[in-house]
């Protein structure tokens, strides 16, 4: 029996939305998404354009039946509706996060403004907020050049992540984020570029960050401990 589910070509349909709508992605199909149903491991990703299939204006036209499931090993188990489709041209880095921290049941690969300011300098975006250590885990690092495409790039990601970061820039080119779910890999997405833009904006006008506070017990009162989901 087939374990591919309608239900999260759903998710990943509408996780493909979510992240244009967002401003994530600059038009046509850069950047991209996957889900990963933690039941069966099977990973639910957005298509990449061919000769006839073009991501045209952008990823809100693409529907259910262009989403392409395949497993931790790539192998596609099934291309689309029509079956000739082939996941997005990032697939290695996909898989090398997935491997590399199997809690993640989401990944987001943006292409966005304040955090692209980052990744074209090459410098990591400093833990202005609190948000940035609550959902990041800490600043964002720069991930080393890797050609698009490339194993290479998914390793320099990786070694960005290390074991404690839910964010990361790829170097003159976009960002990825990473959560246990759909919506954690989004708060993640939308505060770190909402802390790139408060990083930005303090140089601008001549003011200094300064530095966060980095442990649980200086960031919060020891009585909401319990309460704490993300960190
Ligand atoms: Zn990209």
């Amino acid at each position: 029996m087939s374990q591919i589910k309608q239900e999260w070509k759903q998710k990943a349909l509408e996780a493909t939305y979510r992240y244009y709508d967002l401003g994530l992605s600059t038009s046509r199909d850069s950047g991209d998404v996957s889900v990963r149903d933690p039941e069966t491991g099977l990973i639910y990703i957005d298509p990449r354009p061919n000769a006839n299939f073009k991501i045209v204006p952008n990823w809100r036209s693409i529907t259910i039946d262009d989403i392409v499931v395949i497993d931790i090993d790539g192998n596609i188990l099934e291309g689309g509706a029509t079956g000739d489709k082939k996941p997005t041209i990032e697939v290695p880095m996909h898989l090398a996060i997935y491997r590399a921290r199997p809690e993640t049941g989401c990944i987001v690969h943006s292409h966005a403004l304040y955090t692209g300011v980052f990744a074209a300098t090459g410098e990591d975006i400093p833990a202005a907020l609190l948000e940035t250590v609550l959902n990041a885990g800490g600043e964002i690092r720069c991930a080393e050049y890797g050609p698009v495409s490339s194993q290479l790039l998914g390793d320099n990601i990786v070694k960005a992540l290390g074991k404690d970061r839910n964010a990361a820039l790829l170097r003159q080119h976009g960002a990825v984020y990473i959560g246990k779910d759909i919506d954690t890999a989004f708060m993640c997405a939308e505060y770190t570029e909402r802390s790139a833009h408060v990083a930005l904006l303090a140089r601008a006008a001549g003011m200094k960050l300064i530095p966060m506070p980095t442990t649980k017990e200086e960031l919060f009162d020891p009585s909401i401990f319990d309460e704490l989901d993300v960190i």
